[in-house]
């Protein structure tokens, strides 16, 4: 089957392939694909918004996924907000700074990755599917590897590793994305 995967995260699309490339023919979004706003309450809603621009434009069978971090002690927050933590334009070590300011002194850094994956077939039948991992925010950055914040999250399963110090390969056993794709794969097996 075909399958239009909907961002232009090339981070995001690399570790989706990873994944699906093996079981489906992927298409990636064309570059002149606007960027699609995500005004949405909740990851849910985020990932059903994309998929559904991009279904309604090029058709076919799309897959989309909209990724949170919650922390504990910061009473769940990134969540949604978890692109644009340190402003609209912020990078990705803007916004692990501001985290690492945040957590500042604090105890509990217990944090948890959900993403939702959105699929719409191509009879335009919607379904998604979630994947969450457990783990910790660190107090300092930590590796090269990965993007967001990789450097700055340690999974429980990891011995110690964050994300970033991980290998692609080990971070698709575990990674919230690799689990709701697990859930998208087992439904379409
Ligand atoms: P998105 O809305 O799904 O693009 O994800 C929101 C933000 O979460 C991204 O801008 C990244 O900063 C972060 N993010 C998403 N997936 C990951 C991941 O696998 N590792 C670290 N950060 C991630």
């Amino acid at each position: 089957m075909k399958l239009t995967l909907a961002t232009h995260n090339l981070h995001k699309r690399d570790e989706l392939i990873a994944i699906v490339g093996n079981s489906f023919e992927v298409d990636i979004l064309p570059d002149d694909f606007p960027e699609i706003p995500e005004t949405g309450a909740t990851l849910r809603e985020n990932a059903l918004i994309k998929a559904r621009s991009v279904h309604h434009v090029l058709g076919g069978a799309v897959l989309s996924d909209d990724t949170g971090l919650e922390v504990e002690a910061l009473g769940g927050q990134p969540g949604v907000f978890t692109a644009r933590y340190a402003g609209e334009n912020a990078t990705y070590h803007d916004n692990c700074n501001k985290l690492l300011n945040e957590l500042d002194g604090v105890t509990n850094r217990k944090a948890r990755f959900s993403t939702v994956i959105a699929f719409i077939d191509e009879k335009g039948t919607e379904s998604t599917f979630m994947g969450s991992v457990e783990g910790s925010i660190t107090e300092e950055f930590r590796g090269a590897s990965g993007f967001g914040y990789d450097p700055v999250f340690e999974p429980i399963e990891s011995d110690g590793l964050t994300f970033a110090e991980m290998s692609s390969s080990q971070k698709n056993q575990i990674s919230h994305r690799a689990r709701a794709m697990a859930a998208f794969l087992a439904s379409v097996a």
